[in-house]
């Protein structure tokens, strides 16, 4: 039975006036309560508040508005929003509607909605002369009587405002339901959660502030809405993404287009946005409308190198030619996240600032703004990194208003310079909670876990007919993929298996751990930790493909010519192995080098003829792999697969599995053998999903990359006499093969860095919202390819291996356990996936450069032998260079024009001194010209530099690099030609070195306190895996890769052709 009513709105309307919409309004008897103590058999359905919990408590719309952020913490439980009060909430802030959603949807918070004006005896219609406020507070306080009321009482309810009235008015009213205020709330019932209280309070003094503010306007105020709409509609505005230069953040920022909103076809480059009137408080990242200015207006870009911090007075530097410019007009979605800043010493606070509780921060990435906080801790947090959150910027204020939000830690030490990095971008690892744990399966000493009797009759039981096993990198933990190959019977056919960890067996779609898994979307690794994507008993033990136990899998079996190795038959399905060997690359490589290596499973055999005949049965199986291999290489060749910048670093562990060296290894062949297995394995099952789901199968191309992108390739190789062909991926791999300088094997490995640098980023898609044609793998030369092998620590491989099981359902014409998700969704799953991807290498860049300032600080750059090294030229700048030093694979800067306008000038030795003088800048070579005579730099040429440190209090550490002399570097140990001097040991010992340091600081800080250092409990905190993965620092290299230079030939592993799509 429903019951019709009206129901009546004053809006707001974007111009200011005020609307009066009449709704018509439909009461029912019957509204899911979604609590797990209802006594009325509601049809609740979804997500159920749980009954064990002391209380439930309701927010009122003011609390919901203001102080959602506080009712975010997990672990506040038992939330009730109301339908009033999120309306509410929402009409007065457009951007809580999103948040408010998720936190309603996900099931890790303890929140449910309840449609209270739609329950016939909760609902309260407002009365005449009644406040639209006090009307929406009393619908809540009459909602929560309801809600206790249908509960028959169970628990107390506790209604939470900031108005006072309603305090006083409804405190004490109904028995079981209470009404205080939230900092009452949060003081007695969350007395723990002590960061809560302090968001709560950092907010309230933010907003008191911003009251008080004045009145006086430093910006043209923004258009509205539909005028901007409007605008962006008849071409008049230009809709795009704003992106501040950060070297020179107060100047110089750009717009970028947003696809098709750009009428005026003339222009097809970004827009200059000059100064911060121009800018008009839009913050790096918002989506915004800009206006072109006249063109008298135009200015260019910057194309000078620019020295850190300090930014030099615009005009005066060289620009490009004018460029189309513009004003922000309006702002279309701000695109506000969490910002790291650093406060100021309070000396500058006390002296600057009238109002000592109003400090500017300075936000740790350059291209934020300084942000106004209003804060009582000034002092305590001076030095310290803390996060802000940004609540508005208006035009009246010079800086956007914000509050602080959580505290890091002191700036400078290593743990809060790591979490710094972590926030910024936008990556949240917390512990897996307990709620996730206890999905997991349990595998311990008294509770073995064991194969299921339904898994085995449901499965493929190759345990007794199928030689398995694994090669990684010596001591590898998580081992996700194993290989089989084998001669079938007759003779005339070989099957080849590639056999996967079975995750989602495992991982349930939607569980939390699943959702867990999708929000970090995969394994991060940094240059000392990682945090995983799935708890240990699964990425290190039962998704672990170890050697002798029982392990499902997901796997792929083809059926090839055994003479001309052409495909026969491919079969895809769940699997029952249990891997035979877990054999590490050298050792494999040994074997089939027919070297004498000892395989540790076959030591431990008693019968010498067994042994024997075991042996001989695996060296036929690695001989087998390596044929068909070839085989897969060459077929790619010919479609013109690149082989890109990679590095080949072993790491060497000591007993008790530190690593105590990263050590160069010739690349083995059968590093190429299993990454070619995978990359057939990646394809076929790309295939199989895109058949069976032509719109919604997730898969990874690697588009073409845009020609001007290879100018500086094709200008440095010229300089060299080679010629690249970029026209296709097979021309541009053939002319990277001709281009070898035999005097100077670095230049082929520049080319290919060069190479790499130009390309786009590979990236997941769904087939849905791609044209076939857009499906095409560069890269790899692939007409289809997608990611299955790695599901331990990617997380579209566990959408992949659900695919490819609903296709195999699909084929047996059974009825799909799920839907599938739709293109859209999948669209945007591989968009999120994608983002955290970028996110996972911009935090692994700068951790590594943070390591390497790190190393640097405290040397003293005039005396200690470390800050001088090789470096060679890669690209010539308007009054510098950019160069690459491979002992440390760092990339930077190298400025020849000093501020006071002297250059560098070379003596006849080769050393470099400034003098006063004068740039001559070319595309491939600079020359400076002093009284001493003229000196020209050439991209490729080897110079001797010297490293130091820029100090930086509130942004990231910076290295500088100043050349010393323009010979190659002498190096006063042997030199790196004769091997001696393994590469890469240099960032090994860089790590290690700091983290020692670190922790020494550390626990000398504890010891001042007199108390034990508590390391445990910090790696329970930071690390969820503390062993150092092997897999991580082959990554890491891999991706610095790019870097270095010490290697002739590069191996062609898959993980590291996809880095490319770095
Ligand atoms: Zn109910």
């Amino acid at each position: 039975m429903m019951i019709k009513t009206e129901k009546v709105l004053h809006l707001k309307s974007s111009r200011g006036g005020k609307v009066r919409v009449v709704r018509e309004h439909y009461l029912r008897e019957h509204v899911p309560c979604f609590s797990a103590l209802c006594q009325a058999a509601c049809q609740n359905e979804g997500k159920i508040l749980s009954g064990d919990v002391t209380h439930y408590v309701v927010p009122d719309a003011g609390v919901v508005r203001d102080f959602l952020e506080v009712l975010e913490f997990r672990e506040l439980q038992g939330i009730v929003f109301m339908q009033t009060a999120c309306q509410a909430a929402q009409h007065s802030r457009r951007r809580l509607y999103n948040r408010l959603r998720s936190l309603l949807k996900d099931p890790r918070h303890h929140c449910i909605h309840f449609a209270n004006e739609f329950q016939q005896y909760s609902y309260c219609p407002r009365e005449k002369g009644e406040s639209q406020e006090k009307w929406q507070t009393r619908c809540i306080y009459h909602a929560a009587v309801w809600y206790h009321d249908h509960l028959a009482g169970l628990r107390p309810v506790v209604m939470i405002t900031e108005d006072q009235e309603a305090v006083a008015e409804y405190g004490s009213r109904t028995s079981g339901v209470y009404v205080i205020s939230t900092q009452e709330y949060l003081q007695s019932f969350w007395p723990e959660l002590q960061a809560a209280q302090e968001l709560y309070i950092s907010i309230c003094q933010a907003r008191q502030e911003r009251e008080s503010e004045s009145t006086e306007r430093e910006y043209t105020e923004h258009l509205p809405a539909e005028v901007l709409e409007a605008g962006i509609k008849s071409g008049r505005f230009i809709q795009g993404t704003l992106n501040v230069n950060k070297h020179r953040a107060q100047h110089e920022a750009f717009v970028r287009f947003e696809g098709s909103s750009n009428k005026s076809s003339e222009l097809n480059s970004d827009i200059l946005i000059c100064g911060g009137k121009n800018r008009n408080r839009a913050v790096h990242g918002d989506m915004v409308a800009v206006e072109l200015l006249p063109a008298r207006e135009w200015r260019g870009r910057t194309t000078a190198l620019h020295e850190g911090v300090a930014e030099d007075k615009a005009g005066e530097e060289p620009q490009s030619q004018p460029m189309p410019s513009g004003k922000v007009v309006g702002i279309l979605q701000r695109n506000w996240r969490d910002y790291v800043v650093t406060f100021p010493p309070w000396e500058e606070v006390q002296s600057q600032s009238r109002n000592s509780q109003r400090i500017l921060v300075t936000p740790w990435d350059y291209r934020i703004p300084k942000i106004r906080i209003s804060t009582q801790q000034a002092e305590a947090l001076q030095d310290h990194r803390v996060i802000v959150r940004l609540d508005s910027w208006e035009s009246t204020s010079l800086y956007p208003n914000g509050h602080t939000v959580r505290v890091l830690g002191k700036s400078g030490e290593l743990e809060s310079e790591v979490q710094t990095i972590l926030v910024e971008n936008c990556i949240h690892v917390p512990p897996f909670s307990e709620a996730q744990l206890r999905e997991m399966p349990v595998n311990s000493a008294e509770q073995p876990w064991s194969v299921a009797p339904e898994e085995v009759s449901s499965r493929l039981d190759l345990r007794d007919t199928h030689l398995v096993f694994s090669i990684d990198p010596l001591g590898c933990e998580d081992v996700d993929d194993t290989l089989s190959i084998r001669l079938l019977p007759g003779g005339t056919r070989l099957e080849l298996g590639v056999h996967i960890a079975d995750v989602t067996h495992f991982v349930q779609e939607g569980s939390l751990t699943d959702l867990e898994a999708r929000a970090r979307a995969t394994t991060y690794y940094l240059a000392d930790r990682r945090y995983d994507m799935l708890p240990a008993v699964l990425s290190a033990d039962l998704c672990s493909l170890l050697g002798g136990v029982d392990r499902y899998a997901m796997s792929v079996m083809w059926q090839l010519d055994a003479e001309s190795l052409s495909m026969c038959k491919v079969w895809y399905g769940r699997t029952l192995i249990r891997s035979s060997y877990q054999l590490h690359y050298e050792l494999a490589q040994s074997l089939l080098n027919g070297k004498p290596a000892e395989v540790p499973e076959l030591e431990r055999l008693d019968d010498a003829d067994v042994r024997s005949r075991r042996r001989a049965e695996l060296l036929e199986a690695l001989r087998l792999l390596t044929r068909v291999a070839r085989h897969l290489r060459a077929q790619r060749d010919q479609s013109g697969a690149l082989e890109l910048e990679g590095v080949e670093v072993r790491a060497q562990l000591d007993s008790s599995r530190n690593i105590t060296a990263l050590v160069p290894k010739q690349p083995l062949e059968v590093h190429e053998t299993v990454a070619e297995c995978m990359i057939y394995a990646n394809h076929w099952v790309a295939r199989k999903i895109q058949e069976s789901f032509p719109h919604q199968a997730l898969l990874r191309h690697h588009p073409p990359p845009r020609q001007e992108f290879f100018n500086q390739l094709i200008d440095s190789a010229r300089t060299r006499g080679f010629t690249i062909d970029t026209r296709s991926n097979k021309a541009l791999a053939d002319s990277l093969d001709q281009a070898v300088d035999q005097g100077d094997p670095v230049v082929n490995r520049m080319l290919r860095m060069m190479a790499t640098q130009a390309m786009s980023n590979a990236l997941y898609f769904s087939t849905g919202a791609c044209s076939e044609e857009q499906y095409y793998h560069y890269g790899l030369a692939l007409d289809r390819y997608t990611h299955f092998t790695s599901p331990i620590r990617r997380y579209a491989d566990i959408i992949v291996h659900r695919l490819l099981m609903a296709a195999i359902v699909a084929e047996k014409d059974a009825a799909p356990s799920k839907a599938l998700a739709s293109n859209k969704e999948l669209e945007e799953l591989a968009h999120q996936v994608n983002n955290k991807n970028r996110a996972a290498q911009h935090a692994q860049k700068q951790s590594t450069e943070l390591f390497q300032c790190l190393y640097f600080k405290d040397k003293d750059p005039l005396t200690d032998e470390h800050c001088v090294a090789d470096a060679v030229i890669y690209a010539i700048r308007a009054n510098g260079m950019l160069v690459f030093v491979p002992r440390f694979g760092l990339k930077g800067a190298l400025y020849l024009k000093s501020r006071e306008n002297q250059v560098v000038a070379v003596e006849s030795d080769g050393r470099c001194v400034w003098q006063a003088g004068t740039l001559d800048r070319h595309l491939d070579r600079i020359s400076t010209s002093t009284s001493m005579g003229t000196h020209t730099f050439r991209v490729f040429d080897h110079i001797t530099v010297r490293i130091s440190v820029q100090p930086a209090r509130c942004h990231p550490l910076n290295l500088c690099l100043e050349v010393v002399s323009s010979r190659p570097h002498q190096a006063p140990v042997a030199p790196t030609e004769t091997g001696t001097q393994p590469k890469g040991r240099g960032r090994s010992e860089l790590v290690q070195e700091v983290v020692r340091l670190a922790e020494e600081a550390s626990q000398q800080a504890e010891e001042k306190k007199g108390r034990k250092a508590k390391l445990p409990k910090d790696e329970r905190e930071f690390r969820q895996s503390k062993q150092p993965n092997l897999y991580s620092l082959l990554q890491e290299i891999a991706e610095l890769a790019l870097l270095d230079l010490q290697t002739c030939e590069p191996p062609r592993v898959e993980a590291q052709t996809c880095s490319i799509s770095a």
